[in-house]
């Protein structure tokens, strides 16, 4: 079999090869960029391992053999699904790599910024040994925690919260009561969660609906003292009403592992901003769930190889 890599940003294949060896795979590891470019090295390719590289309805129509189309990590927006479920080629995702990593990631955020972490580590590093700066900080135990989306992500991060003696309440219009009740979550309407919430970690996928749905209105409805985090996707939050929420002072910090474009733009006033937070889309990554990802992208194209 021919499976093409259409590009590829980590260091090394091993795991893949080791999941796909037993089918005698030869392994062409490519950096497309264009349509075009996909076109010339899969072609002939019975499956494709992709990541970035547009797999449009146009590259599609040209693939001549191809079974699978697997896409490392959750998403599967490189991919015309539509037009690959067409043409009878099976399109796979890995849903369920990086619960751990995600939901440590959104607590570590938030605590940086409810515990003052970066800003008080900044003035240390700058000659400043006062505690004053990091005034106020305020006792995490008894505060709520809002949800927006209550996935696997923010189930994991509702447990290790609630050990923290977080109050944690949700807002998820398609999870049943039942399944919330489970946690020991309260469900509520997204503008009741800003009213209640002390702090808020985003986890709604990006879709047509969830698109800028945490903007202004919101906003106008939170605390003074909010700290809200995102781990999920940008554009969940309407940017330029985080920014302004934030210099109005209507909330009190940010901490996004996710951004509207990324990279960040360098001009972006959120990094001027010691109430910021940042990471690079990182939350996800840890070795073992890398590890974790790229084998269950490989089995997902050995499964559908085999029959
Ligand atoms: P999941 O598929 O388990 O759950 C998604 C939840 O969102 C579902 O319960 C669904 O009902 C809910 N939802 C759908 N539309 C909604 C809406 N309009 N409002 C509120 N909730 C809505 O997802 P998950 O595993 O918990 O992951 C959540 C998101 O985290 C992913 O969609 C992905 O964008 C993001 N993610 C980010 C990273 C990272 O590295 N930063 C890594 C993995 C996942």
């Amino acid at each position: 079999y021919k499976v093409v890599v259409t590009d590829y940003e980590f260091q090394t294949l091993k795991p893949e090869q080791e999941v796909l060896s037993p089918l005698n795979v030869d392994f062409v590891v490519a950096q497309c960029y264009t349509e075009e470019e996909v076109i010339a090295v899969c072609k002939d390719a019975d499956a494709i391992i992709n990541q970035y590289a547009p797999i449009s309805a146009k590259v599609i129509d040209q693939l001549e053999k191809c079974k699978v189309i697997s896409r490392y990590g959750v998403g599967v927006n490189t991919v015309d699904v539509d037009a690959a479920t067409e043409k009878g080629i099976i399109v796979a995702n890995v849903t369920d790599y990086s619960v751990d990593e995600v939901s440590d990631h959104a607590l570590a955020l938030l605590l940086s910024l409810a515990r003052k972490i970066v800003k008080l580590n900044d003035e240390v590093k700058s000659g400043v040994w006062n505690f004053n700066v990091g005034k106020p900080i305020y006792r995490l135990r008894g505060r709520t925690l809002g949800l927006v989306g209550f996935g696997r992500i923010p189930q994991a991060l509702a447990k290790k919260a609630q050990s923290l003696g977080l109050y944690v309440i949700a807002y998820d219009p398609y999870i049943p009561a039942k399944v919330a009740r489970q946690f020991n979550v309260h469900l509520v309407e997204l503008n009741d969660l800003f009213r209640q919430s002390d702090y808020i970690s985003v986890h709604a996928p990006l879709t047509k609906e969830t698109k800028g749905m945490i903007s202004d209105e919101q906003f106008h409805l939170a605390k003074k003292e909010l700290i809200i985090v995102n781990t999920a996707r940008g554009p969940v939050i309407d940017e330029s009403s985080l920014i302004r929420a934030l210099q109005d002072g209507k909330i009190s910090g940010a901490g996004l592992d996710v951004t509207e474009y990324e990279p960040i733009h360098p001009d972006n006033p959120l990094l001027q901003m010691e109430n910021v937070v940042i990471t690079p889309h990182i939350a996800w990554y840890s070795e073992e769930s890398e590890m974790e990802l790229k084998r269950k992208t490989a089995q997902n194209v050995a499964d559908v190889l085999s029959g």
